[in-house]
Protein backbone atom coordinates (compact mmCIF):
# COMPACT_ATOMS: atom_id res chain seq x y z
CA UNK A 1 0.00 0.00 0.00
CA UNK A 2 1.10 3.20 -1.23
CA UNK A 3 2.61 6.15 1.92
CA UNK A 4 0.21 9.08 1.76
CA UNK A 5 2.31 11.54 4.20
CA UNK A 6 5.76 11.02 5.43
CA UNK A 7 7.09 13.26 8.05
CA UNK A 8 10.72 12.98 9.44
CA UNK A 9 11.61 15.11 12.39
CA UNK A 10 9.47 17.86 11.57
CA UNK A 11 10.35 21.33 13.81
CA UNK A 12 8.79 24.55 13.48
CA UNK A 13 9.59 27.38 15.25
CA UNK A 14 7.46 30.39 15.89
CA UNK A 15 9.94 32.68 16.93
CA UNK A 16 11.65 31.62 19.48
CA UNK A 17 8.64 29.08 20.59
CA UNK A 18 9.10 25.62 19.40
CA UNK A 19 5.64 24.38 17.99
CA UNK A 20 6.77 20.93 16.31
CA UNK A 21 9.53 19.29 18.03
CA UNK A 22 10.95 16.29 15.67
CA UNK A 23 7.47 15.05 14.81
CA UNK A 24 7.59 11.90 13.03
CA UNK A 25 4.90 9.84 11.38
CA UNK A 26 3.35 7.99 8.32
CA UNK A 27 -0.66 7.91 7.05
CA UNK A 28 -1.15 5.35 4.44
CA UNK A 29 -3.31 5.58 1.54
CA UNK A 30 -7.20 5.08 2.18
CA UNK A 31 -6.53 5.61 5.93
CA UNK A 32 -8.40 8.41 8.21
CA UNK A 33 -5.59 9.33 10.34
CA UNK A 34 -6.25 11.30 13.36
CA UNK A 35 -4.29 13.79 15.30
CA UNK A 36 -5.54 14.17 18.65
CA UNK A 37 -3.88 16.51 21.87
CA UNK A 38 -4.20 18.99 23.82
CA UNK A 39 -4.65 22.80 22.75
CA UNK A 40 -1.65 23.96 21.51
CA UNK A 41 -0.15 20.40 20.62
CA UNK A 42 0.75 21.92 17.34
CA UNK A 43 -1.96 19.66 15.25
CA UNK A 44 -2.89 22.80 13.06
CA UNK A 45 0.62 23.91 12.44
CA UNK A 46 1.30 20.00 11.42
CA UNK A 47 -1.51 20.24 8.96
CA UNK A 48 -0.95 23.76 7.59
CA UNK A 49 2.49 22.30 7.12
CA UNK A 50 1.26 19.27 5.66
CA UNK A 51 -0.83 21.62 3.09
CA UNK A 52 1.75 23.72 1.67
CA UNK A 53 0.69 26.70 3.73
CA UNK A 54 3.35 27.34 6.34
CA UNK A 55 7.45 26.09 5.99
CA UNK A 56 8.90 24.30 8.36
CA UNK A 57 11.89 24.92 10.34
CA UNK A 58 13.14 21.76 9.31
CA UNK A 59 12.40 17.95 8.71
CA UNK A 60 11.21 16.81 5.73
CA UNK A 61 7.11 16.32 5.07
CA UNK A 62 6.13 14.40 1.63
CA UNK A 63 2.67 14.17 0.10
CA UNK A 64 2.33 10.72 -2.16
CA UNK A 65 6.56 11.30 -2.50
CA UNK A 66 6.21 14.70 -3.24
CA UNK A 67 8.35 16.89 -0.99
CA UNK A 68 5.40 20.10 0.13
CA UNK A 69 8.90 22.11 0.18
CA UNK A 70 10.30 21.37 -3.24
CA UNK A 71 6.87 20.73 -5.11
CA UNK A 72 4.59 22.44 -3.50
CA UNK A 73 2.56 22.69 -6.36
CA UNK A 74 2.10 19.25 -7.00
CA UNK A 75 0.88 18.73 -3.90
CA UNK A 76 -1.73 20.99 -4.48
CA UNK A 77 -3.63 19.19 -7.02
CA UNK A 78 -3.67 16.48 -4.65
CA UNK A 79 -4.85 17.88 -1.31
CA UNK A 80 -8.08 19.91 -0.31
CA UNK A 81 -7.55 21.37 2.89
CA UNK A 82 -10.24 22.69 5.61
CA UNK A 83 -8.30 25.07 7.40
CA UNK A 84 -9.93 25.45 11.81
CA UNK A 85 -11.16 28.73 10.68
CA UNK A 86 -12.45 29.60 6.93
CA UNK A 87 -13.93 32.63 5.73
CA UNK A 88 -16.06 31.94 2.60
CA UNK A 89 -17.05 34.11 0.23
CA UNK A 90 -19.82 36.10 1.83
CA UNK A 91 -22.23 37.21 -0.71
CA UNK A 92 -22.28 34.52 -2.81
CA UNK A 93 -24.50 31.53 -2.34
CA UNK A 94 -23.71 28.47 -0.92
CA UNK A 95 -24.19 26.51 -4.37
CA UNK A 96 -22.53 29.53 -6.08
CA UNK A 97 -19.41 29.36 -3.84
CA UNK A 98 -19.45 25.52 -4.91
CA UNK A 99 -19.42 25.86 -8.55
CA UNK A 100 -17.02 28.65 -8.06
CA UNK A 101 -14.53 25.65 -6.40
CA UNK A 102 -15.62 23.00 -8.26
CA UNK A 103 -14.64 25.40 -11.90
CA UNK A 104 -11.04 25.65 -9.99
CA UNK A 105 -11.01 22.04 -9.32
CA UNK A 106 -12.16 21.26 -12.95
CA UNK A 107 -14.87 19.05 -11.40
CA UNK A 108 -17.65 17.36 -13.13
CA UNK A 109 -21.11 18.92 -12.35
CA UNK A 110 -22.64 15.83 -10.29
CA UNK A 111 -19.27 16.04 -7.89
CA UNK A 112 -21.19 20.02 -7.19
CA UNK A 113 -24.37 17.93 -6.77
CA UNK A 114 -22.95 15.49 -4.40
CA UNK A 115 -21.06 18.57 -2.76
CA UNK A 116 -24.39 20.32 -1.89
CA UNK A 117 -26.00 17.00 -0.74
CA UNK A 118 -22.87 17.28 2.15
CA UNK A 119 -23.86 20.46 3.14
CA UNK A 120 -27.26 19.50 3.77
CA UNK A 121 -28.60 22.86 3.73
CA UNK A 122 -32.07 21.92 2.37
CA UNK A 123 -32.89 25.75 0.27
CA UNK A 124 -30.08 27.73 2.59
CA UNK A 125 -27.86 26.59 -0.34
CA UNK A 126 -29.42 29.85 -2.81
CA UNK A 127 -29.16 31.95 0.18
CA UNK A 128 -25.83 34.13 0.81
CA UNK A 129 -22.82 32.44 2.93
CA UNK A 130 -23.28 36.05 5.26
CA UNK A 131 -26.92 34.29 6.30
CA UNK A 132 -25.19 31.22 6.86
CA UNK A 133 -24.92 30.16 10.92
CA UNK A 134 -21.26 29.49 12.37
CA UNK A 135 -22.61 25.76 11.94
CA UNK A 136 -23.92 26.20 8.55
CA UNK A 137 -20.85 27.48 7.07
CA UNK A 138 -19.01 24.57 8.20
CA UNK A 139 -21.09 21.82 6.58
CA UNK A 140 -20.48 23.90 3.15
CA UNK A 141 -16.70 24.38 3.67
CA UNK A 142 -16.35 20.80 4.59
CA UNK A 143 -18.58 19.82 1.26
CA UNK A 144 -16.41 21.61 -0.51
CA UNK A 145 -13.31 19.90 0.84
CA UNK A 146 -14.33 16.38 0.48
CA UNK A 147 -16.80 17.06 -2.97
CA UNK A 148 -13.31 17.38 -4.98
CA UNK A 149 -12.26 14.28 -4.05
CA UNK A 150 -8.77 14.65 -3.57
CA UNK A 151 -6.05 12.24 -2.86
CA UNK A 152 -5.61 13.68 0.48
CA UNK A 153 -7.94 15.28 2.50
CA UNK A 154 -6.68 17.69 5.61
CA UNK A 155 -9.21 18.61 8.11
CA UNK A 156 -8.64 20.36 11.01
CA UNK A 157 -12.09 20.02 13.46
CA UNK A 158 -14.22 19.12 10.75
CA UNK A 159 -17.56 19.12 12.83
CA UNK A 160 -16.25 21.97 15.33
CA UNK A 161 -19.51 23.68 16.14
CA UNK A 162 -22.13 21.28 14.44
CA UNK A 163 -25.13 20.03 16.53
CA UNK A 164 -24.88 15.91 17.18
CA UNK A 165 -27.18 15.29 13.98
CA UNK A 166 -25.20 17.18 11.33
CA UNK A 167 -21.61 16.05 13.29
CA UNK A 168 -22.76 12.15 12.56
CA UNK A 169 -23.87 13.31 9.13
CA UNK A 170 -20.71 15.24 8.37
CA UNK A 171 -19.07 11.89 10.18
CA UNK A 172 -20.44 9.64 7.22
CA UNK A 173 -19.79 12.04 4.82
CA UNK A 174 -15.71 11.93 5.58
CA UNK A 175 -16.42 7.49 6.13
CA UNK A 176 -18.25 7.61 2.80
CA UNK A 177 -15.45 9.56 0.91
CA UNK A 178 -12.37 7.63 2.42
CA UNK A 179 -13.89 4.07 1.71
CA UNK A 180 -15.74 4.92 -1.50
CA UNK A 181 -13.42 6.92 -3.40
CA UNK A 182 -9.86 6.26 -1.86
CA UNK A 183 -9.33 9.74 -0.27
CA UNK A 184 -6.98 9.29 2.24
CA UNK A 185 -8.13 11.58 5.29
CA UNK A 186 -5.77 13.28 8.30
CA UNK A 187 -8.04 14.98 10.95
CA UNK A 188 -7.87 16.90 13.74
CA UNK A 189 -10.23 16.30 16.70
CA UNK A 190 -11.11 17.28 20.17
CA UNK A 191 -14.11 14.75 20.22
CA UNK A 192 -12.80 10.93 21.39
CA UNK A 193 -16.20 9.52 20.47
CA UNK A 194 -15.66 11.01 16.83
CA UNK A 195 -11.81 9.57 16.65
CA UNK A 196 -12.98 6.13 17.90
CA UNK A 197 -15.58 6.08 14.77
CA UNK A 198 -14.02 7.57 12.32
CA UNK A 199 -10.38 6.98 12.22
CA UNK A 200 -8.16 3.81 11.50
CA UNK A 201 -5.39 4.99 13.70
CA UNK A 202 -4.91 7.60 15.76
CA UNK A 203 -1.66 9.98 16.85
CA UNK A 204 -1.61 11.13 20.15
CA UNK A 205 0.07 14.91 19.82
CA UNK A 206 1.58 16.59 22.96
CA UNK A 207 4.27 19.62 22.97
CA UNK A 208 4.91 18.91 19.29
CA UNK A 209 5.75 15.53 19.83
CA UNK A 210 4.27 11.98 19.24
CA UNK A 211 3.35 10.58 22.33
CA UNK A 212 2.21 7.19 20.85
CA UNK A 213 0.31 5.95 17.69
CA UNK A 214 -2.35 2.83 17.27
CA UNK A 215 -5.43 2.22 16.40
CA UNK A 216 -8.16 3.17 18.93
CA UNK A 217 -8.32 -0.39 20.07
CA UNK A 218 -4.30 -0.82 20.66
CA UNK A 219 -4.56 2.09 22.50
CA UNK A 220 -6.65 1.39 24.83
CA UNK A 221 -5.10 -1.82 25.62
CA UNK A 222 -1.62 0.10 25.67
CA UNK A 223 -2.89 2.37 28.71
CA UNK A 224 -5.16 -0.23 30.34
CA UNK A 225 -8.05 1.97 30.14
CA UNK A 226 -11.56 1.50 28.81
CA UNK A 227 -11.91 4.51 25.92
CA UNK A 228 -9.72 7.05 24.19
CA UNK A 229 -11.10 9.61 26.44
CA UNK A 230 -8.86 7.91 29.50
CA UNK A 231 -6.21 7.09 27.07
CA UNK A 232 -5.92 11.01 26.08
CA UNK A 233 -5.51 11.77 29.75
CA UNK A 234 -3.43 8.77 31.05
CA UNK A 235 -0.89 9.48 27.85
CA UNK A 236 -1.20 13.81 28.12
CA UNK A 237 -2.85 14.31 31.20
CA UNK A 238 -5.65 16.56 32.61
CA UNK A 239 -5.45 20.35 33.00
CA UNK A 240 -3.01 21.26 35.66
P1 LIG B 1 -5.72 23.77 19.26
O1 LIG B 1 -6.17 22.43 19.74
O2 LIG B 1 -5.88 24.82 20.31
O3 LIG B 1 -6.26 24.16 17.92
P2 LIG B 1 -3.16 22.97 18.06
O4 LIG B 1 -2.75 21.63 18.53
O5 LIG B 1 -3.76 23.07 16.71
O6 LIG B 1 -4.09 23.67 19.14
P3 LIG B 1 -1.21 24.89 17.09
O7 LIG B 1 -2.23 25.90 16.67
O8 LIG B 1 -0.50 24.14 16.04
O9 LIG B 1 -1.83 23.89 18.15
O10 LIG B 1 -0.14 25.65 17.99
C1 LIG B 1 1.07 25.04 18.44
C2 LIG B 1 1.92 26.07 19.20
O11 LIG B 1 2.36 27.06 18.30
C3 LIG B 1 1.20 26.80 20.33
O12 LIG B 1 2.13 27.01 21.36
C4 LIG B 1 0.81 28.10 19.69
O13 LIG B 1 0.75 29.12 20.66
C5 LIG B 1 1.95 28.35 18.73
N1 LIG B 1 1.52 29.11 17.53
C6 LIG B 1 0.62 28.70 16.61
N2 LIG B 1 0.50 29.62 15.64
C7 LIG B 1 1.35 30.63 15.94
C8 LIG B 1 1.70 31.86 15.33
N3 LIG B 1 1.15 32.24 14.17
N4 LIG B 1 2.61 32.65 15.95
C9 LIG B 1 3.18 32.26 17.11
N5 LIG B 1 2.90 31.11 17.75
C10 LIG B 1 2.01 30.30 17.17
Amino acid sequence: MAIAVEIYDLIKFYGKVKALDRLTFKVNEGEIFGLVGPNGAGKTTTLRIIATLLKPSSGIVRVFGYNVIEKPGEVRKLISYLPEEAGAYRFLTGKEYLEFMGKIYHIPRDFIEEGIEIASLGGAIDRQIRTYSKGMKRRLLVARALMVKPRLAILDEPTSGLDVAHALYVRNAIRKYAKEYNVTVILSSHNMLEVEYLCDRVALVNEGRIVNIGTTEELIKRYGVRNLEEVFIKAIGGVV
